[in-house]
């Protein structure tokens, strides 16, 4: 192994052009530890002598919320020369620590030691890492985060590789140290390292800006993308490339993480996004189904958060709290491109795209709990919710303008604008109504309120009505549940009974204002009987169906810690999942907006 230790630079103080100070900090990261879940890291901050606080940071862009992993950083140690300095939290604000610099002190070594494993989920595993900058940097309070500038140095695992979107300037072994970048930066810039890598290419030969897929995973077999996801996600580059008619970045990469032993997230950035999804997902149809719609939603992310941010986002530092009343723009719309450009680059089949969007839908519409009952699903409304707001948006411009107009004008002129190198122009609702009433003249602004304020127990369906489809119930599968179920071993019975359990019986879910809520059912009980006999998925489909004529409540026997209880479920409904059916004679505006709006990428 190489040392990396010269990558420690002398810190600076040198004024900017604009009066503010600079300054310079590096950082070294020990990766070497990913195995078991540790990061060592080495922060140098230039300081003056007297009272200093340097803070960690919490409110973490594209988290929306104040989730730096304080509770998991460990072993810190603040040094002047090799002086151990004492510290103090702050008693309010734990992510503040309080220093005492003695005279003639120029800058403060911080160590520090990063758990990448939080009881839950993890960012490491004894091949592949997820190294996100912000876990392991401090800085000084009350310094705006593009006036700090960060020479950043990574020492990996031997034999380890890695993918980012930061400029390496010096390699050798498995270290790397990159151009300086400001701390806004290097947060925008994650980076993945593992033992299996691959790189593949999506922009033609010679085409700038370069995009790239950087792929790490549990096994050589992870990481072989297929000719034909190839080819869709060189067709998402170009169909982005339309859509927004602009690009916001000097290059972009896609990080993906393929692992099992790894978190399962998305995060957005300028130049990169930083994806992990489970590792068969290239080999197994129900993961894909399932993923499909990952990439092509981070990478809108670029435009539609990054490039384009709600004005209460837009912060100094990462100490400052976010104001979160436009996500329904920032995630909502996001949420609606990342299915859409999942329809139109052809991750996901169009009967796929459709059973997807009727689960969505149906979730929804369903499930309108009253605002005292906390259910995960309603904890972040404003994807699922904003992606039909949005889909009422399109075929509503659709509709005034007899086809002339959509979503895909109001991108190009509130997203596009001229292409250069990462920015920022922060939005207010405002904006948005004056954008669409660009496009198309109508009371855009009460339109949208309408929707937003809406205390309906109802979803707004109205998009895929005026798209010309409806949802419906039957007993036949919805194929992105089925994959949902297959993939968490999982019975989703949400629409007839209004309850999630596992394949041996544990209660995952239970839906407020359903039959199986009514019967005092919840979450965390385990169902051993259905009508007298010994719980599995047949013999609870064989009841509801059995149940349909049957005028007895289903009796379900479960288990509550040390107590059983016979739960009377009166439902007579059978199976019930929710579809997508055409309205004939009105125009197929759903199929309209899945069409690619360029050619299919050139296959492999
Ligand atoms: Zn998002």
């Amino acid at each position: 192994m190489k040392t990396f230790c010269t990558l420690i630079l002398a810190a600076l103080l040198i004024p900017s052009l604009y009066g503010q100070t600079t300054i310079n900090e590096s950082l070294s990261v020990d990766a070497t530890d990913a195995a078991r879940n540790f990061i060592h890291a080495r922060v140098m901050v230039p300081v003056s002598s007297g009272p200093v606080t340097l803070v960690y940071p919490k409110w973490i862009p594209g988290n929306h919320r104040p989730t730096g992993p304080i509770a998991n950083l460990t072993g810190v140690h603040f040094k002047a020369g090799n002086q151990e300095l004492e510290w103090q939290r702050d008693l309010v604000d734990m992510y503040a620590f309080h220093l005492q610099v003695p005279q003639g002190t120029r800058e403060v070594e911080v160590s520090l030691d990063l758990i990448t494993y939080n009881g839950k989920s993890s960012l490491a595993s004894s091949k592949v890492i997820d190294l996100l900058w912000n876990q392991v940097v401090f800085y000084p309070q009350g310094v705006a985060s593009d006036a700090v500038q960060v020479t950043a140095s990574i020492r990996l695992p031997e034999g380890w590789k890695y993918g980012t979107a930061l400029t390496p300037v010096h390699e050798s072994g498995s270290s790397a140290e990159f151009a300086p970048v400001s701390l806004t930066r290097l947060v925008d810039s994650p980076l993945i390292a593992g033992q299996y890598y691959r790189q593949v290419q999506l922009s033609p030969p010679g085409e700038k800006p370069v995009h790239v897929i950087d792929m790490v995973g549990e096994s050589e077999e992870s990481i072989q993308i297929t000719d034909k996801d190839l080819a869709s996600y060189k067709q998402l580059v170009a169909e982005a490339g339309a859509l927004f008619g602009a690009r916001h970045y000097e290059k972009y990469h896609f990080l993906w993480t393929l692992s099992d032993q790894t978190a399962h997230h998305g995060l957005e950035h300028h130049e990169s996004s930083d994806n992990g999804t489970s590792e068969d997902v290239f080999s197994d149809p129900n993961a894909h189904n399932l993923e499909a719609d990952l990439l092509p939603h981070e990478f809108t992310h670029s435009w539609n958060g990054k490039h384009r941010r709600p004005a209460g986002l837009v912060t100094p530092n990462y100490q400052e709290p976010m104001k979160g009343d436009l996500l329904w723009v920032y995630e909502g719309m996001t949420d609606y491109w990342g299915n859409i450009l999942a329809a139109r680059t052809g991750l996901r089949n169009a009967d796929q795209f459709r059973e997807n969007l009727a689960a969505t839908a149906a979730m929804l519409d369903h499930f309108a709990a009253p605002p005292q009952w906390v259910n995960w699903r309603r904890s972040a409304d404003y994807y699922p919710e904003g992606y039909l707001i949005w889909l009422d948006v399109d075929t509503t411009l659709r509709r005034q303008s007899n086809g002339q107009k959509s979503l895909n004008d109001f991108c190009k002129t509130f997203f596009g604008g001229q292409s250069g190198v990462p920015n920022v122009i922060p939005y207010k609702f405002e904006d948005v109504v004056a954008t669409l009433n660009q496009v198309v003249a109508y009371d855009w602004a009460k339109f949208l309120r309408e929707r937003l304020d809406s205390k309906s127990a109802h979803a707004p369906l109205g998009g895929i009505e005026n798209g010309g489809w409806k949802l419906v119930y039957t007993d036949q599968k919805n194929s992105t549940m089925e994959a949902a179920e297959k993939s968490g071993g999982t019975m989703d019975l949400s629409f007839s009974i209004g309850a999630i359990m596992t394949k041996e019986g544990d209660v995952r879910d239970v839906i407020p204002g359903t039959p199986a809520f009514a019967s005092g059912l919840g979450p965390g009980m385990k169902i051993i009987a259905v009508n007298g006999r010994k719980f599995s998925k047949d013999v609870m489909h064989a009841a509801l169906h059995a149940g349909i004529k049957d005028r007895q409540p289903l009796a379900l026997l479960a288990e509550n810690g040390e107590y059983f209880n016979t739960y009377q479920v009166d439902y007579h409904g059978g199976d019930k999942y929710p579809h997508l059916v055409r309205v004939e004679g009105q125009a197929d505006l759903l199929g309209d907006i899945t069409k690619p709006m360029t050619a299919p990428a050139a296959k492999q």
